[in-house]
């Protein structure tokens, strides 16, 4: 007996330490990866896929997953799940290693793409987006609710998905060592949608391992019973098949078919679900299994062969006939093929059949990747083509395919639109929304003070439309406050709401300060006691109310002067008016009178002449304007501008008291209009603005109101036009008066 010496012995070899066992592993399971890609490995290939395995060595260096085990483990099992199992190419295996780079490392996107190309890099980025959505929520449905709607946006290059797909199997796979809570979402999320999305691009094997993983986490119990009781049943279960088969095959020999039959265990899912539907248990499960003829047939006669085999099979046993499926001769929508009956088999059992040949199942199994291998083998347009066909599966469902709208409900979706913040997050909002709603969705006060936004780096307009997958950053500014025109292109209720709110309060703090300034005056001119004096002055200034009023007085929409002037007794209350006053007394024999030998100055459709007709003081329209008339009680007819504010309430409450108009003449008549200026203020404004107006183009102006703030100024001006071509004249030319920001035309009036 040999008794060692300890104290001298020198191991022979030197003992293989932990992190000796793990170079090794990796480099084994990166052989492994390149021997599932060897068949279509092409030149240069391999050095690609060995950069793309190195910058994933290095940059998952320091991380281990929750097992322990050293994190390159994962994505090199994704890579190989996607090119073994999914069937897909060199670039994706390249992005299936790279794929968790950018998000869990230094590596950035620009790095992958100097290296890889800007198609490596666009998969990973759309790649990134879906995972920067993770953990965010605490709703698991929600969750699953978001990646489903993300998924379909990103439909553009399929292969997004089917990595995730890999990328999801191989988490299920190795879900043991997350914690419970996680194990639920996770599983929850992969029954809501990665099963389903797998069954939908035909990846049968996949869907199937995806349903039976969750279920084993979301229902543990029931998962573990099932598979117990197939286990205690297998010995008699493989006695019966074995009993089912001989015949067939003795039979199918004589064929001369070449063929391969088994019996196929069906998923513990799919039998809990038979369980479920059909309230029994499962003893009562018949099918716990299937027969499968799989032949090797010439492509020529695969659908003869198919039928041979049935006629075979059912001489042998009696068919049941509301079980005959028949995916040959019109295939599923996602390219599934087979020929299905279920028959009477030994003992009165139920037994279900499937026939189809060596191509169809490689389908079945492996989707329509397969499909592309028996046409064109694996040439690149081939595989465009197949991601084509995905991406039109994705975007249009036929219409037999009705499962799949089901389980989509992808039109409901086509009406939502989705982008992200610059950290990842998903922001869902109703299509045709602006980067304004998206502002104030991330947070109303971001939404107050947007000055500006970016889409996709670029810098885009408030009112900008989102596009899918954008991805979008608000600049804000802490002066800025919320303006009256982001009405016109907010669509959120939300937005709407805050930014109407915002309004109304600056406009309470205008009346403070209007109604400040008057009393003020008021005390200057010795006038007291003036509660019932004030409600006098507002409703002779035509104000809609107190609060009115007083801002109307802050923004000197009221003049203070004319106040005065009012209360001094004067009835005239403007003192730059030149033209006539036009008001609906003498509009229509000022239209005669102009016009003599007709009365259609302004038609109203519809037979009706000589009507009693006015023009609205809310937005005072001129010829050139798209009008309507509305007929008034006790008031005759009025006649509103189609864009005018009250327009869109009195056309939806009133609408059977419209009738249509239109102008038909140009005139010598004038008519009011009103402009909003703004600009930057300067000692002659004024004065170059009326030189323009009366000066060059002869304009009447009724009066001019310019208010001045921190060197920004913005007035009103009232003038007499002939219709909208003198107008847009005028506001063509005061736009070229240096300072001058905006010119824009008024709906509202300041008197009258
Ligand atoms: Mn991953």
């Amino acid at each position: 007996m040999e008794i060692p010496n300890e104290s001298f012995a020198e191991p022979f070899v030197q003992p293989i330490t932990d992190a000796e066992t793990e170079r090794q592993e990796i480099l084994r399971r990166y052989r492994r990866l390149l021997r599932a890609m060897r068949p279509f490995l092409k030149k240069g290939d391999k050095k690609l896929v060995r950069a793309a395995f190195e910058m994933a060595l290095e940059a998952h260096a320091q991380t281990r997953r929750k097992s322990g085990e050293p994190y390159i483990y994962h994505p090199l099992e994704v890579a190989r799940i996607a090119v073994e199992e999914i069937g897909l190419g060199t670039t994706s295996a390249i992005c299936a290693l790279l794929h968790d780079v950018v998000e869990d490392t230094d590596t950035g996107l620009n790095d992958i793409e100097r290296e890889f190309g800007n198609v490596v890099a666009r998969i990973i980025d759309g790649l990134t987006k879906i995972s920067g959505l993770y953990n965010r929520h605490t709703n698991p449905s929600e969750q699953a609710e978001n990646y489903r709607k993300m998924l379909l946006t990103l439909a553009d290059d399929v292969r997004v998905i089917l990595i995730k797909l890999a990328d999801r199997l191989h988490n299920m796979r190795t879900l043991e060592s997350m914690s419970k809570d996680k194990q639920l979402k996770i599983a929850s999320e992969t029954t809501f949608l990665f099963a389903p999305l797998a069954h939908r691009l035909g990846l049968y094997a996949i869907k199937s391992e995806l349903e039976d993983l969750s279920l084993k986490y979301t229902h543990t119990e029931i998962y573990r019973d099932i598979a117990r009781k197939l286990q205690e049943t297998k010995a008699r279960r493989d006695r019966f098949i074995r009993e089912f088969i001989e015949p067939v095959r003795a039979a199918m020999n004589g064929t001369g078919l070449q063929f391969e039959i088994k019996g196929r265990p069906k998923s513990i899912v799919s039998i809990w679900n038979k369980m479920q539907k059909q309230g029994i248990t499962f003893d009562q499960v018949y099918d716990l299994f299937a027969i499968r003829i799989i032949m090797d047939s010439r492509p020529e006669f695969e659908k003869a062969d198919c039928w041979r085999a049935y006629s075979v099979v059912t001489d042998l046993y009696q068919p049941n006939p509301n079980r005959l499926r028949d995916w040959i001769s019109t295939p599923k929508a996602n390219g599934y093929e087979s020929l299905h009956t279920t028959v009477m088999g030994p003992g009165g059992r139920w037994v279900e059949v499937q026939i189809r040949t060596k191509r169809m199942n490689e389908i079945a199994e492996k989707g329509l990747a397969a499909h592309w291998k028996y046409k064109d083998g694996q040439s690149d347009s081939a595989f465009d083509e197949w991601l084509r066909r995905i991406r039109d599966v994705l975007e249009n469902p036929e219409p037999n395919a009705l499962e799949f709208i089901d389980e989509f409900k992808l039109q409901l979706y086509a009406k939502d639109v989705f982008a992200f913040t610059p950290k990842g997050d998903l922001i869902k909002l109703p299509g045709g929304a602006t980067a304004l709603d998206f502002a104030f969705e991330i947070h109303t006060d971001i939404g107050m003070k947007c000055i500006g936004a970016k889409a996709n780096h670029k810098i885009v307009p408030l009112s900008y439309p989102l596009q899918n997958g954008d991805q979008v950053e608000i600049l804000t500014s802490g002066i800025q406050k919320p303006r009256a025109d982001w009405m016109g292109f907010v669509t959120t209720a939300k937005a709407r709401n805050k930014i109407r709110h915002a309004l109304r309060e600056h406009k309470r703090e205008l009346a403070q300060e209007g109604k400040a300034q008057l009393e003020r005056k008021l005390r200057q001119w010795k006038i007291t006691g003036h509660d019932g004096l004030i409600q006098r002055l507002a409703s002779h200034f035509k104000a809609s109310s107190l609060l009115d009023f007083y801002q109307l007085i802050a923004t000197e929409r009221i003049a203070i002067n004319d106040i005065q002037a009012y209360l001094a007794g004067e009835k005239s209350v403007s003192k730059k008016a030149k033209a006539p006053r036009l008001n609906e007394d003498n509009f229509e024999r000022m239209v005669r009178s102009s016009n003599p030998t007709t009365d259609d100055m302004l038609v109203i459709d519809g037979g009706i002449q000589k009507i009693d007709y006015q023009l609205a003081s809310c937005c005072h329209p001129i010829p050139g304007d798209e009008i309507f008339g509305f007929v008034t009680i006790g008031e005759g007819i009025k006649i509103h501008r189609v864009n005018c504010p009250n327009a869109v309430n009195l056309l939806s409450k009133y609408s059977y008291r419209v009738v249509k108009a239109k102008w038909t003449l140009a005139s010598e008549v004038s008519f009011l209009a009103g402009i909003k200026i703004t600009g930057i203020d300067d000692v002659g404004i004024i004065r170059n603005l009326s030189d323009v107006i009366s000066g060059d183009l002869k304009v009447n102006m009724r009066s001019i109101s310019v208010v001045s703030n921190d060197g920004i100024f913005e007035g009103s001006i009232m003038v007499y036009v002939n219709d909208t071509r003198q107008l847009d004249t005028l506001i063509k030319k005061l736009k070229a008066v240096k300072g001058i920001q905006t010119i824009d035309r008024i709906d509202a009036s300041e008197e009258d």
